[in-house]
């Protein structure tokens, strides 16, 4: 049984070497410092101590990645899919022989609690072994015979690939973009987030323990302006897998404009929960805590706007605040923390300046709203009440455990404000009507709707954004739609008339 004792020692043991060491590049199979030299320093949301020293990749150090990427790319491509199949499911074993190790490196630099990232990495695993099996099958195609020809489809992978992960949750999420990449046949660059490296090496080292060859996966540590940039422009790397902020979305686009990338945008969400009055309020109210207030709330999925019917809007907000005021704050190795330190400095002066302009617009703060503790980056759980839908804070992506709640009357002023934002990731319907939830979710901007639940992720459902949310879908074969080009061959059938010219 864990507990904060035993946990810290186990991070102990496993960081020891990145202390000494540092996190190098990994490229073409051998560890890398940066050809500059350069380093950054990572360090913990806990305390802000230092937890490492890490490469800091540049221009050169993503082009010797992208030659590396580009000259493994046809073996891995002409592989047959039970062989990749084979190896991808050898990532996930020993993913999962390590998922303790990786679940408190994870904690301790991204600041996310135990109770969550310990599932986390497991759930990489499953990403792999999800991809895996659907390799032998991803060249597949359809036959579309017409009167003269027998036309045939397939698919080919894309060629090098580039994959640019964010900070919140970086070893699922870089699990979710790599799996199906290698699945599809693609040879990958990945360039994790600077504010939590640690996780990508751990990953990037299981991988070529289980037997992918050197060169089809690398990884490039720096930071987004320049190791980040690097990827975006260069002409190998035929595609870019991006989760991350809109802003940085709409960037990559232009950077990627000149080499005419392929672009894969998960971006940011403000993701309303509806509840009207007829739904089941107790499992409602437990959804909308565990949407926001998990994951420190730094989840581009999170429920961060609350709409209840005016109705049952008074009785539901003032058991929620009780609530929020009971969650437990702590160490993320703690077993029985539910809510950590945010990732940065910056990240924290962020989250907390949206306290003040709550209250500025005239919301109430009904439950938060202030530093948690001295040391750490660590912030109360905390509810905006009384707010408008044109507010601040019920327009932006916060990204920390803040709640902006509304009121509503009818259904068409629940649309309205639901879909009245630039994002639409994803919404939470609670309603015990059928005709109603059919209806509303017909009319809802989201990519990903759940009714009457939070969120369960199905690996073969589409994952992915409308608006400012994102371009693309992963998820079941989606995945393999992008990372794929559709190739079609027609085979004449016969003798058909050809046109003649010049005759
Ligand atoms: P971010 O956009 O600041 O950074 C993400 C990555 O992009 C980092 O690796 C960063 O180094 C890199 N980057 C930054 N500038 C770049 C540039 N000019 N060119 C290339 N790369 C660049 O995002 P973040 O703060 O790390 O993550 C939080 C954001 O991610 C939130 O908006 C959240 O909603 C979003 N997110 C979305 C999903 C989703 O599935 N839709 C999932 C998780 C997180």
């Amino acid at each position: 049984m864990a507990d904060l004792e035993t946990n810290l020692a186990r991070l102990d043991d496993h960081l020891g070497r990145f202390r000494s060491e540092g996190v190098l590049n990994r490229i073409a199979g051998a560890d890398r410092a940066a050809a500059s030299g350069a380093r950054f320093e990572t360090r913990s949301p806990v305390d802000d101590s230092l937890i490492c020293e890490v490469a800091r990749g540049g221009a050169e150090d993503i082009d010797a990645a992208a030659r590396a990427a580009r000259a493994a790319f046809p073996a891995w491509r002409d592989m047959t899919g039970a062989e990749r199949k084979r190896i991808l499911h050898r990532i996930a074993d020993l993913i999962e022989d390590r998922a303790e190790e990786i679940a408190l490196c994870e904690c301790w630099d991204t600041g996310q609690a135990w109770r969550y990232m310990s599932k986390a990495a497991l759930r990489g695993a499953a990403n792999f072994r999800f991809f895996a099996d659907r390799a032998p099958a991803a060249r597949d195609g359809q036959v579309l015979p017409s009167p003269t020809l027998m036309n045939l489809t397939t698919r080919v992978p894309i060629g090098p690939v580039g994959v640019i992960t964010p900070w919140n949750t970086p070893f699922m999420l870089s699990t979710w973009k790599i799996a199906p990449a290698l699945a599809a046949g693609c040879t990958v660059v990945h360039k994790p987030a600077e504010f939590s490296p640690v996780t990508a090496r751990i990953l990037m080292e299981i991988a070529e323990e289980a037997g992918l060859p050197p060169g089809v996966w690398n990884l490039v540590n720096g930071f987004g302006e320049d190791a980040g940039k690097a990827l975006t422009e260069h002409p190998d790397i035929k595609a870019i897998a991006f989760v991350g902020e809109s802003r940085t979305g709409s960037m990559i686009m232009k950077q990627g404009a000149d080499t005419l990338k392929r672009v894969h945008f998960e971006l940011g969400g403000k993701n309303p929960v509806i509840v009207f009055d007829d739904a089941d309020l107790d499992r409602a109210l437990d959804a909308a805590i565990f949407m926001i207030y998990s994951l420190n709330g730094e989840r581009c999925t999170s429920s961060s706007r609350l709409l209840v019917q005016d109705t049952v809007a008074g009785d539901f907000i003032a058991r929620l605040a009780d609530r929020v005021r009971k969650i437990r704050v702590g160490h993320p190795l703690d077993p029985d923390t539910e809510l950590g330190p945010l990732i940065h400095g910056t990240h924290f002066d962020k989250v907390t300046g949206y306290f003040d302009v709550a209250r500025a617009e005239g919301a109430r703060i009904a439950a938060g709203g202030r530093r948690h503790g001295e040391t750490g980056w660590y912030v109360e759980p905390t509810l905006f009440t009384g707010a408008t839908p044109e507010m601040r804070i019920a327009q932006e992506e916060i990204f920390g455990p803040v709640l902006t709640a509304m009121t509503f009357s009818t259904e068409a002023e629940a649309l309205e404000i639901a879909n009245g934002v630039p994002y639409g990731l994803t919404a939470y319907v609670w309603t015990n009507d059928l005709t109603r939830a059919l209806r509303f979710t017909d009319g809802l901007e989201a990519g990903m709707i759940w009714v009457n639940s939070e969120n369960v992720r199905h690996l073969p459902t589409p994952f992915g954004g409308m608006k400012a949310s994102g371009i693309g879908r992963d998820g079941g074969d989606w995945s393999f739609e992008f990372y794929m080009e559709q190739k079609h061959i027609g085979l004449a059938t016969g003798r058909h008339a050809i046109t003649q010219l010049g005759m």
